[in-house]
């Protein structure tokens, strides 16, 4: 069996051969020297400074390019530390195509920060509109942002197909592949040239880590990020390191949990009389259910939902529960609930989360892994209320 064919259960265990080779210690120690000695003049070691390399940083990126399926990886202080990177590639003034519905914090970087500081024009389109994309690159478009499952909505779009398109007409295409996890899809798999993660969400999963990381399969775009890396300098701690990389030990093991408690809560809210609308790509009603089946290893730890209710009925609801956490964060092993529009899609305006499907009614779960009918069983109590 060669690596790549290794289970998702045993390569989170085994993945990027962390083991410390100095002393056999199975978990990579946590180096936080900031620089290294030289064994003489003009001799290098294969750490000079730990900007530059880390070695408990390189454990990680090396377990989760074998995780990805790729053969470099970059780790930053946070998810949109790892983003930004990616925008560094880029010429000042080009054209960008990105997911329409995509994380609030990518649209408030492409869209606030990179179009005043470098003159980034960025279109956000529906990718589950292949003709649509195609229309949209233009030849001044350098880049092609997708992101599925897309934060809130939960949309689904055909990575293979829209690589191609970005390949035909000569764009980068990067993946933030935080909702899937490397577990569910491997983009790179797929076509696309760079895979991005918060490692923030389900990858740390404990809701105790902030980081980032992109993943590469070309050498020169691997050169290109060790570049960017080190002269911009947001890299991500040892410390932290050595937590994700014991967080992704459990990834398989908790999002198998996750997972059913998605299915067990997105059925529920199904039937509940005060839901008008449940969205995972799990569910057969999904709109993109059968190229989520075909694209995805499992369908992803969110389930999105709209209640027939205001804002006053979200209100309620939220403070009524018990067991969910009001919080903006997901991926943790403790429930999470959220409200797009008044928490991580804040930064937008009005108009801009219509345009994005984003309506006050919209409710966001990040179940963890805690026993599905406790859960259940918490919603019910405080739909009660509303
Ligand atoms: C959280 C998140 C990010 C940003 O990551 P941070 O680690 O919070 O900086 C980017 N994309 C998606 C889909 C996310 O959920």
């Amino acid at each position: 069996m060669s690596k790549s064919a290794k289970h998702p259960e045993t390569q989170c265990i085994h993945a990027g051969d962390t083991i410390d080779p100095l002393t056999g210690a199975v978990m990579p120690a946590i180096y936080p020297s900031s620089t290294y000695k030289q064994e003489a003049f003009g001799v290098w070691g294969d750490y000079a400074y730990s900007r530059n390399a880390n070695p408990t940083r390189a454990a990680l990126e090396r377990c989760v390019a074998e995780l990805e399926g790729g053969t470099n990886a970059f780790a930053f202080a946070s998810g949109m530390a790892a983003s930004s990177a990616v925008l560094e590639l880029l010429p000042a003034g080009s054209h960008v195509v990105a997911s329409r519905g995509m994380y609030g914090g990518s649209f408030r970087l492409f869209n606030r920060v990179r179009r005043h500081s470098q003159g980034l024009e960025t279109d956000f389109v529906d990718c589950s509109d292949l003709a649509a994309v195609e229309a949209a690159i233009k030849p001044d478009t350098k880049l092609l942002w997708l992101e599925s499952p897309v934060n809130p909505t939960l949309q689904v779009v055909d990575i293979e197909a829209l690589a191609a398109i970005g390949h035909k007409l000569g764009v980068l295409v990067v993946v933030d592949n935080t909702f899937a996890t490397p577990l569910g899809q491997q983009p790179l798999l797929l076509g696309a040239d760079i895979v991005m993660h918060s490692c923030t969400k389900w990858m740390g999963g404990h809701s105790d880590t902030l980081g980032g990381i992109l993943v590469v399969k070309e050498e020169k775009l691997a050169a290109e990020l060790q570049l960017v890396s080190n002269a911009t300098g947001g890299v991500l701690s040892p410390f932290e390191s050595y937590l994700l990389l014991r967080g992704i030990k459990t990834l398989a093991l908790r999002l198998n949990q996750h997972q059913s408690n998605c299915f067990a809560i997105a059925r529920w809210l199904e039937k509940h009389p005060r839901v008008q609308e449940v969205r995972y790509p799990g569910l057969e009603s999904h709109p993109q259910h059968e190229l989520a089946k075909r694209q995805m290893n499992h369908f992803g730890a969110v389930v999105t939902f709209l209640i027939d209710g205001n804002k006053d009925d979200v209100a309620i609801l939220f403070n009524s529960l018990e067991i969910f956490s009001i919080a903006e964060g997901l991926g943790g092993v403790e429930s999470m609930i959220g409200h797009p529009p008044t928490m991580s899609h804040n930064s937008m305006l009005p108009e801009e989360r219509k345009f994005l499907g984003i309506p006050d009614s919209m409710i966001r779960l990040s179940p963890g892994i805690e026993n599905s009918n406790d859960l259940i069983a918490d919603l019910e109590q405080a739909f009660a209320r509303i």
